[in-house]
């Protein structure tokens, strides 16, 4: 393949030069990170998971309205996007306690909110991503007041279509982060979901025994991550099929 021009490097995803203009090709790499990249390591076959996943979520967003960066899968790695401008926010939608909620305000891991709270995290690892206010967001000038309304409200959507989605598969969806982007249209501007959702980017729970199937595997040590992603792939049908690269046996089924 004919090198491209490397646009960004992160801690799980390069994106490169796209081949028209407004697309972007977002590679996922075997890279974890967890505690702002305190914690690393190389997971084989998360990347490919990871792409496969994003894919089926963005997807299925798209089919139902909820706009999204995602174009097409290109390969085993590889997704082509819409380019967008990040808004330097991750938006976070949680349905039971669990992580930092459950630390800052001394709520037990586990506990059903009484409805989804959407929080907002400035994103600066430097400073380690705080916690920020709708204030904040306003007076520092990342978005604006109909930004946030537009931002809530797509959160809100993606939370209903994962919780079903996951429901349907014996699944409970704790929490997750998305990252939205702007988009243009001439003058006009909308917002669309960007980055990544995968295991990642969510809390699952397996609902009969609680087991933790995402990225709590691995920030604290609970068994071999690519297994729980690939147990996620398998119960939604996505499954990575021979010569893809991942070669583990539970996923030729
Ligand atoms: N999350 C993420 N990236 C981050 C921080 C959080 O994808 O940089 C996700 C995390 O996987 C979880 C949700 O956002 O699904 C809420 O995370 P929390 O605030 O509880 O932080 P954590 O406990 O992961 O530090």
């Amino acid at each position: 393949m004919a090198r491209r021009k490397k646009v960004y490097e992160g801690k799980a995803k390069i994106l490169y030069e796209g081949p028209e203009p407004g697309t972007l090709v977002q590679y996922f790499k075997d890279d974890a990170t967890a505690f702002n990249a305190e914690k690393r390591a190389t997971i084989e076959g998360k990347g490919v998971l990871n792409n496969r996943l994003s894919e089926f979520f963005m997807s299925g967003l798209n089919a139902i309205g909820v706009p999204t960066h995602f174009i097409r899968r290109l390969n085993m790695r590889e997704q082509l996007i819409r380019a967008v401008e990040i808004i330097p926010l991750e938006v976070v939608v949680r349905n039971v306690a669990a992580g930092s909620i459950s630390k800052r305000l001394g709520i037990e891991e586990g506990t059903a909110l009484p409805r989804p709270i959407v929080e907002f995290y400035f994103k600066n690892d430097e400073l380690g991503d705080p916690l920020v206010s709708e204030e904040h967001i306003i007076a520092f000038g990342w978005a604006t007041q109909q930004d946030l309304d537009d931002m809530v409200s797509l959160a809100l959507r993606v939370n209903d279509f994962l919780s079903g989605l996951m429901l349907g598969v014996g699944i409970k969806l704790v929490d997750f982060k998305i990252e939205i982007g702007r988009i243009w249209d001439g003058d006009y501007m909308r917002l669309i979901v960007a980055d990544e959702i995968s295991p990642d980017s969510c809390r699952l729970w397996d609902i009969e025994t609680g087991k933790k199937l995402d990225k709590d595997v691995f920030r604290r040590d609970l068994g071999n991550l690519a297994d729980a992603y690939t147990e996620v792939a398998r119960r939604l049908g996505v499954m990575p099929g021979p010569g893809t690269g991942v070669t583990k046996p539970t996923l030729i089924n």
